[in-house]
C-alpha cells in the first residue's frame, strides 16, 4: 500500500484505505460522491405538529429515561417542548447514553417519527446536545454512501475540501445548450449542497437536471470506454479464415433440413466476420430451439477449412457432451478429428486429449470451461465458441478474451440480451440475432398449477407417457445448499416411482459421474425412460423431441431466464406441448410477478427486458463476480434518452473530439482499472 496521500489534502491512512472500499482514490472521486440523501437541520418542528412518516428535527428537553426489558432490552425517554410530549427509543445503547440523557437536559434529534404504541416517536435518532442558543445549520446536510468506520462528519468534510478547487466541466457549452443539460459544476454544487428552497423529495427522485446532467456523464464515459475498447480490438490483428467453402457447404448438403433465413443471414456476418484480419467478438442471440448450434458449427468448419483449430465450450457437463455427442458424428463423416475434455474425465483421458489438442492432431475440441482453465494450449486455436454465454460471469467472457494471442471468439445466449443492456454493458460486441425458430415448432401451453394440485398432475403424467410421450420432472432449486437439492431430487424420485409404477423412470443430477449421467441421458433419448425426474440441469440444452411435458416443481422460486429455458426443452417436436408450473403458496409478490411474465409471455427477448425490469441489470450481469462498474447515476430503464444521447456523442467525440474524450475519461474513469483495457 502506498504510504502517500493519494489526495491533494492529508487523510490518514485507515481512512484512505476505507475510501479506497468505496472506490474513492482521488479527489475527483469525493466530489463524483454525490448524497444519496439530505437532512433538513435548519428547522426545529415543535412536538406538536409531527405527523407519522415525517423526517424532522425536535429540540427537546429529557423528562424520564428508563431501560425496558420487555419485548426486548432498549433505552427508551420521553421528551417533551412547549407544546407536547414525544418518546424516543434505543435498541442498541450504551452505559454511557443513560448518563448524558438526564432529565432537564436539552438535544436535537432527528429521525422519523413513528405512530407507535404509546403515541408518537422516534427509533434511534440522531440527536446533539443543544439548546435555544445552539446556532441552527444554514444548509441542507448531505448524506453519503459510506462504509463501516467511516462517519458521515469525516465523509463530508473530506467531500468538502475535495470541492474546494473548481470544478472544470468536461463538454463544451454549446454541446449542453444542443443537449438541455446544465453546467457540471453548478449540478455538482447543487446536489452536494442544494440551496435551501429546494424541494428535497423532487431531488431525492433523481429526475432534476442535475441529476440527470451526472448520469449523462455517467453513461457517456462508459460509452466513450467501450468505443475505445472496441476500436483496440478492431486494430489488434489475427489470422483471417476465408470462406473456401468445401467444409460448411458439404455440412450444410447432409442436413437433414434446410436451414432458416436467421439461420442463413447469421451464419453469412459470421462467416463475413471470420474473413478479417481482426478477430472477431459476435454475440449469436436466438430464443431456445432457434437453432444456434448448427450455425456455430459452420463457423468452427470455417476456421478448420483454413487448417485451423476450433473450441467449443458450454457450460455445464451435460451439455457439452450433449455438442460433442451431437456433432462429433456428423462432423467426422467430414474428415474433422473431434476431441472431448471436461474436468471429471479421468486424467489419463483428459491428458490425452489435451496433447491431441497441443500436438495440432485435433481439430475440435469440446468441453467445459475446464477447456481453457486447464492450462492446456491448442496448437493454432482460430476459433472459439462459448454456448450459452449469459451463465458465464462478465469477467469469465472478459478472461477468455485476453488468454493468449486472440483467436475469433463467437459467443451464443438464449436468454437475449434486452437493448438498453446490449447498448451499454455490451456494446462492445457485434451482435447477431436469431429472429426466426425452425418450422414444425408446436407451441408450449403453460400452466399454472397449485402444488395442491399434485394428484391431477400425476394422472397427466401418467396419460402422456402412456399414450408413448416423455416427461421431464424438474426439482426445486434448492440455492442454500446443493446436498439438499440432491436429498430432494431422490425423494422426489422414489415418490413417483412409487407413484407412478407403470411407468419407466429416469433420475439425473449434478452429483453423477460423467458416464452414468450419460447413461441416463442416453436412455431417455432413447426412449427407454418414459419420466426423467432432474435437477436444473437440464436447464440448457437439452433436446429429446418426443418429450412434450414438463413439470416444474416450485417454479415459484426460479428465474425467469431459468424457467424459459427449462420451458424450452418442451415443444420440439409434432406432439402438443404443455408445460406445468406447480407453485407452493403463499407466493411472494415478485414470485408472483415472475410466474405472471412466464404464464403470459413466450417469446425470449419480451421475458428478459421483462426481467430486467424486475431485477435491475446488475443481477441480469452478475456484476459480484465481474467488478465491472455498474452505473451509479444513470438507470437503463428511466434512462433510455440519455444512453442514445451518450452513445451518438461518444461516436462524433472520438472521430472529431478526442481531447474532448480524453477530459470525460479521465474525470469519470481516471486512475480506476480503465475501461478501455476491458
Ligand atoms: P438453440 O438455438 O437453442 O441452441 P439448437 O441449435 O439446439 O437450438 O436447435 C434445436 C433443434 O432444432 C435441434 O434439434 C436442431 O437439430 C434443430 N434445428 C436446427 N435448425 C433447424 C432447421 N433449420 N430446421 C429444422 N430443425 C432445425
Ligand atoms: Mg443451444
Amino acid at each position: 500500500m502506498k504510504t502517500a496521500s493519494p489526495f491533494s489534502f492529508p487523510v490518514s491512512p485507515s481512512t484512505a484505505a476505507k475510501l479506497a472500499k468505496l472506490g474513492l482514490a482521488r479527489d475527483a472521486d469525493l466530489v463524483l460522491h454525490l448524497p444519496l440523501r439530505w437532512e433538513d437541520e435548519t428547522r426545529i418542528t415543535p412536538i406538536r405538529d409531527l405527523l407519522p412518516g415525517q423526517t424532522v428535527q425536535v429540540q427537546a428537553v429529557v423528562g424520564e429515561a428508563s431501560v425496558a426489558y420487555r419485548p426486548r432490552r432498549m433505552l427508551t425517554l420521553t421528551v417533551e417542548d412547549a407544546g407536547g410530549v414525544l418518546g424516543m427509543r434505543f435498541l442498541n445503547f450504551y452505559p454511557s447514553h443513560l448518563k448524558l440523557f438526564q432529565p432537564g437536559e436539552s438535544f436535537r434529534f432527528i429521525g422519523e417519527i413513528r405512530g407507535g404504541f404509546l403515541g408518537l416517536e422516534m427509533v434511534h435518532p440522531r440527536f446533539i446536545k443543544a439548546d435555544d442558543a445552539t446556532p441552527l445549520p444554514t444548509q441542507f446536510t448531505p448524506v453519503y454512501p459510506t462504509t463501516a468506520g467511516l462517519g458521515q462528519a469525516t465523509l463530508r468534510k473530506l467531500v468538502s475540501r475535495a470541492m474546494e478547487a473548481p470544478i472544470h466541466d468536461t463538454l463544451p457549452v454549446d454541446w449542453l445548450a444542443e443537449l438541455g443539460l446544465p453546467e457540471l459544476e453548478s449540478s455538482i454544487r447543487l446536489l452536494h449542497q442544494p440551496p435551501l428552497d429546494s424541494a428535497l423529495a423532487e431531488l431525492e427522485s433523481r429526475r432534476h437536471p442535475a441529476w440527470q446532467r451526472l448520469a449523462f456523464d455517467e453513461l457517456l464515459a462508459q460509452q466513450l470506454s467501450l468505443a475505445v475498447a472496441r476500436r483496440q480490438r478492431r486494430s489488434q490483428r489475427t489470422r483471417p479464415l476465408p470462406a473456401k467453402r468445401q467444409l460448411t457447404a458439404a455440412f450444410i448438403r447432409a442436413l437433414p433440413f434446410d436451414l432458416t433465413a436467421a439461420q442463413v443471414r447469421a451464419w453469412q456476418e459470421i462467416s463475413d466476420d471470420l474473413t478479417q484480419v481482426h478477430p472477431m467478438r459476435r454475440l449469436l442471440q436466438g430464443d431456445v430451439g432457434s437453432g444456434k448450434t448448427v450455425v456455430a458449427a459452420l463457423a468452427c468448419l470455417q476456421a478448420i477449412e483454413n487448417g485451423q483449430q476450433a473450441a467449443f465450450m458450454a457450460p455445464t457437463e451435460i451439455l457439452a457432451e450433449q455438442h460433442f455427442r451431437r456433432l462429433a458424428p456428423p462432423l467426422s463423416e467430414l474428415g474433422v478429428r473431434c476431441a472431448w475434455v471436461s474436468g471429471s474425465q479421468r486424467k489419463s483421458e483428459r491428458s490425452a486429449a489435451w496433447q491431441a489438442i497441443a500436438s495440432g492432431e485435433v481439430d475440435l475440441a469440446f468441453g467445459t470451461h475446464a477447456l481453457f482453465q486447464d492450462g492446456g494450449r491448442f496448437a493454432r486455436l482460430g476459433l472459439a465458441v462459448i454456448d450459452e454465454q449469459h451463465r458465464f460471469g462478465v469477467g469469465q467472457r472478459l478472461a477468455l478474451m485476453h488468454k493468449g494471442e486472440e483467436p475469433h471468439q463467437l459467443m451464443m445466449s438464449a436468454t437475449p440480451i434486452p437493448r438498453t443492456l446490449a447498448m451499454s454493458y455490451f456494446a462492445d460486441l457485434d451482435v447477431t440475432t436469431v429472429d426466426e425458430l425452425p418450422p414444425g415448432r408446436t407451441p408450449v401451453a403453460t400452466k399454472l398449477v397449485n402444488a395442491a394440485r399434485r394428484d391431477d398432475v400425476l394422472a397427466r403424467v401418467r396419460e402422456a407417457c402412456l399414450d408413448g410421450g416423455q416427461a421431464y420432472w424438474v426439482c426445486p432449486l434448492i440455492e442454500e445448499s446443493e446436498k439438499l437439492q440432491l436429498q430432494t431430487a431422490e425423494d422426489n424420485f422414489a415418490a413417483l416411482a412409487a407413484q407412478l409404477p407403470e411407468l419407466r423412470i429416469g433420475l439425473v443430477h449434478g452429483r453423477l459421474k460423467p458416464d452414468e449421467k450419460q447413461a441416463v441421458m442416453g436412455a431417455f433419448q432413447a426412449h427407454e425412460i418414459d419420466l426423467l425426474v432432474a435437477t436444473t440441469v437440464i436447464e440448457v440444452g437439452v433436446d429429446v423431441s418426443n418429450a412434450a411435458l414438463m413439470i416444474i416443481e416450485h417454479a415459484e422460486r426460479m428465474g425467469l431466464a431459468q424457467l424459459h429455458q427449462l420451458r424450452g426443452r418442451v415443444g420440439r417436436g409434432s406432439r402438443e406441448s404443455v408445460c406445468v408450473l406447480l407453485y407452493q403458496t403463499p407466493v411472494s409478490e415478485l414470485a408472483r410477478a415472475r410466474l405472471k411474465v412466464i404464464y403470459e409471455l413466450t417469446d425470449g427477448f419480451e421475458i428478459a427486458r421483462q426481467d430486467l425490469l424486475l431485477r435491475g441489470p446488475g443481477e441480469l450481469l452478475g456484476h459480484r463476480q465481474s467488478g465491472l462498474p455498474l452505473l451509479r447515476f444513470a438507470d437503463l430503464e428511466r434512462d433510455i434518452a440519455l444512453l442514445e444521447a451518450a452513445r451518438n456523442l461518444a461516436q462524433r467525440c472520438l472521430v472529431d473530439h478526442p481531447d474532448v474524450a480524453a477530459r470525460h475519461l479521465e474525470r469519470w474513469v481516471g486512475h480506476r482499472q480503465s475501461l478501455s483495457s476491458i
